[in-house]
């Protein structure tokens, strides 16, 4: 090495120790500017970082929840198929609203001929019904124009399912019926807030809790009757699968209700080819009237003196009404001939129905009446014979109804109904080995639970 080279290299140094003790100076007067500008800048990074992570973390969630139903990892597999050079390919789709077989085959550039093959095939056999949200399993074989169907799958309802497939240029149509065990279930619960969530809460499902509420439409008023911690049970039917789920639910065999200090238990009987609802006494659950002839309504003005809401001044309300939007369906509380069904004074559009020589039954304010409601037809109960309006003297939506005992008008909801028939001879005998068979069975399905 040149001297001058080594003079050259020390001047060098000498000048970058001098940087660098006037940096240090600096750094010693302006340390806190220094520090500051140290923090900002790493709070800056971190933010950006923190940011980033959490995009990706949700990206990440909603991707693979909707990758795994979409059409993408559809076209994964395709492609992995695809890449090994596979004709075969598996589709899963999913029924849209509007959507026929021949529509869906179309998409996946199926041949016509092949189309009507197939579709001819599941009319024969009444198995072409689909629905939007169902699943089709689609498995196709690339050919040179348009694609073959190599299986077709997909379900008609929630126990029947249908597999087509290829046999040369055939196609095999197969039903697939799943096979359900029935089984016997009790359930029951105290009632907290509404029969509905703590029927719920048991385990029991929705259908089954509307059936036993109308079972006991006639003797309980759901909205007035129940108080937290009566009691109900319900012993019914359920259809289970292989893995024990429950995939239907079949009658009533008997439910019980503790309402007002008065245990009411009632048996699915079967005589004749006639089924209904009895008492222990054997006594029809089916009253002549119905106190309610409305579901889902709230009563907003009982029999009695009151303010008329539109005349203002006091006057007897000689009816019962219950408030419910317009449209909902109003039945026959009893069977009977219908005298009027025409506008009636302030009533609107009016029904009034002759049950026998001592009641008739009126409805006012409806919105429309019944399909085939005219005076002289003969209705028989819960038939619908109009719907919820406002027409007439009323102030909004309401069923306005009236029991008329002998031509007197009375109070709907305090009238002891004469009840429906009692079951005697033959009948009574059957239904008594009947009761005792469910009492039976319940006691042990109890203890099971
Ligand atoms: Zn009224």
């Amino acid at each position: 090495m040149s001297q001058a080279r080594i003079t050259n290299l020390l001047n060098i140094f000498i000048t970058l120790k001098k940087k660098i003790a006037l940096f240090v100076n600096f750094l010693n007067k302006k340390k806190y500017l220094f520090y500051f500008f140290l923090i900002v800048v790493f709070f800056f990074v971190y933010a950006v970082i923190l940011n980033q992570i959490k995009l990706h973390t949700e990206l990440k969630e909603n991707n693979l929840n909707s990758f795994l139903k979409s059409n993408e990892f559809n076209n994964v597999k395709n492609f992995i198929s695809e890449n090994i050079k596979s004709p075969y390919k598996e589709y899963n789709y999913i029924v849209q609203n509007n959507d026929t077989l021949e529509k869906i085959l179309k998409k996946y550039n199926i041949g016509n001929t092949e189309i009507n093959k197939i579709a001819s095939a599941i009319i024969k056999k009444k198995l072409s019904n689909i629905y939007a949200g169902a699943e089709i399993k689609i498995v196709t074989k690339e050919e040179k124009e348009t694609n073959k169907i190599i299986s077709l799958a997909y379900s008609v309802d929630a126990i029947t399912s249908v597999e087509v497939k290829r046999s040369k240029d055939k196609f095999n149509v197969a039903k697939i019926v799943l096979k359900l065990k029935k089984k016997e279930i009790v359930l029951s619960n105290s009632i907290k807030n509404n029969l509905y969530s703590s029927a719920i809460k048991a385990g029991i499902e929705p259908n089954i809790i509307v059936e036993f509420a109308n079972i006991f439409g006639f003797e309980v008023d759901f909205q007035r009757d129940i108080r937290t911690g009566d009691m109900f049970e319900v012993y019914y039917e359920q259809y289970v699968d292989d893995e024990n789920v429950v995939k239907n639910t079949g009658k009533i065999i008997y439910a019980s209700m503790f309402v007002n200090n008065k245990e009411l238990s009632l048996y699915n009987f079967k005589y004749d080819n006639k089924e209904g609802y009895y008492d222990v006494d054997g006594k029809s659950v089916i009253k002549t009237l119905m106190k309610t002839p409305i579901n889902g309504a709230r009563l907003s003005s009982s029999f009695g003196l009151r303010k008329h809401p539109i005349l203002g001044y006091n006057k007897l309300h000689q009816g019962t009404d219950f408030a419910a939007p317009t449209g909902t369906p109003i039945m026959a509380s009893g069977s009977g001939i219908i005298l009027r069904a025409q506008k009636y004074k302030g009533y609107g559009n009016y029904v009034s129905i002759k049950h026998n020589s001592t009641y008739i039954t009126a409805y006012g304010h409806m919105s429309k009446f019944g399909k085939g409601i005219r005076k002289g037809v003969r209705v028989n109960q819960g038939r619908i014979i109009g719907y919820v309006g406002s027409t007439g003297m009323s102030t909004g939506p309401h069923l306005h109804y009236e029991v008329i005992k002998n031509k007197k008008r009375v109070n709907s909801q305090r009238l002891k109904l004469p009840s429906g028939k009692i079951l005697n001879n033959e009948a009574r005998n059957k239904f008594e080995v009947d009761r005792i068979k469910i009492d039976v069975k319940l006691a042990e399905l109890r203890r099971i639970k």
